[in-house]
């Protein structure tokens, strides 16, 4: 299957880092963990497949034992997508059908201040996690006698995690541009499997919370580059609940997200953050709203990329 006309292209990280003077991050622990991502498990990302196929009686069985295996190798939740071309990047193709997107959230305690060492640390470590789940996954459908593709949470991947998620059910999309699931909150990251193997698909859900977004502007209150819209933009296509989307400022957020610790402000100080997880089940104590540390934001850039199309709000 190819992309569509209208897919958007694959991120470039290296030239927007160019655009910015470079990657200038320089934590230990996030460095690690990059690296071990790349050593431990890009080369795992493929692997045999075992001849002997596992016959299943109906695609639910097959989901539901999926789903079961993702929830024990820790995903916070797990749904599945038929993969249509807008959710593949521009300029790519793929052979799969179906997408078995699934989630993990991140500690709310590492976001007590943000943006900090902890907040970048945390976002890395996710990625980490997760990454074993879909690649750990990957094998188990392998071992099934199913070909599958990893779609790593950090990884280049060819397909756009947010949308299938979004109609796997895992929430609805927030004024902040990240998904607000509604028992992990926007805390969480996204990666995925791709197969062909036969599976029963989720439905995208309506529990109020983008229309509560037109009302609530936290994100767009507390993000220091401004890069958060006050207005849906109609030119940006819909959602999956028909609504206009509400596209961030890429080259207003990008610099701000690059220097500092990437920021990740409009995640902690989502309304929609639940109070219980400021308990924090493990007895840590945590505060109800983060301490937020909001620098003057650096000059927006606009690297010439084609086609990457965002809307410029309040640029001076
Ligand atoms: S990551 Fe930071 S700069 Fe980017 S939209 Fe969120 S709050 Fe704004
Ligand atoms: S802070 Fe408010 S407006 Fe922003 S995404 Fe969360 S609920 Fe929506």
């Amino acid at each position: 299957m190819k992309s569509s006309p209208n897919s958007p292209p694959a991120f470039q990280w290296d030239t927007w880092y160019n655009s910015v003077g470079g990657r200038t991050i320089a934590i230990e622990e996030v460095n690690n963990i990059l690296n071990e991502i790349k050593e431990l498990q890009y080369p795992r990302f493929s692997g045999k497949v075992n001849p002997v196929r596992t016959d299943f009686h109906t695609p639910l069985e097959a989901s539901e034992l999926i789903k079961r295996k993702a929830l024990d190798l820790g995903a916070g939740d797990v749904g599945i997508a038929l993969i249509e071309p807008t959710d593949i990047y521009q300029d790519r193709e793929i052979n799969e059908t179906f997408a078995i997107v699934v989630g993990q959230p991140m500690l709310w305690r590492k976001f007590q201040e943000v943006p900090s060492n902890e907040s970048a640390i945390e976002c890395l470590r996710v990625y980490f996690t997760l990454g074993e789940i879909v690649i750990q996954l990957a094998q188990f459908i392998r071992e099934l006698g199913y070909p599958c593709k990893v779609e790593h949470p950090i990884g280049d991947s060819d397909v756009l995690h947010i949308p299938l998620a979004l109609k796997a059910g895992f929430g609805e999309l927030g004024r902040h541009g990240s998904i607000i699931h509604p028992k992990m909150g926007p805390l969480f990251r996204l990666g995925s499997v791709i197969t062909n193997l036969e599976l029963a698909i989720d439905h995208p859900i309506d529990a109020g919370i983008a229309a509560f977004c037109d009302i609530c502007k936290a994100c767009r209150i507390y993000c220091p580059a401004k890069a958060i819209p006050d207005e849906r933009s109609p030119e940006a296509g819909k959602d999956h609940l028909g609504n206009d989307r509400y596209v961030v400022d890429t080259g207003k957020c990008f610099p701000y997200f690059a220097k500092h610790n990437y920021c990740s402000i409009c995640l902690p100080v989502c309304v929609y953050q639940h109070k219980e997880w400021a308990k924090d089940f493990e007895g840590y104590q945590t505060k109800l709203f983060p301490d937020i540390d909001m620098k003057e934001p650096p000059k927006a850039v606009d690297p010439d990329i084609p086609k990457h199309k965002y809307p410029k709000n309040q640029r001076n």
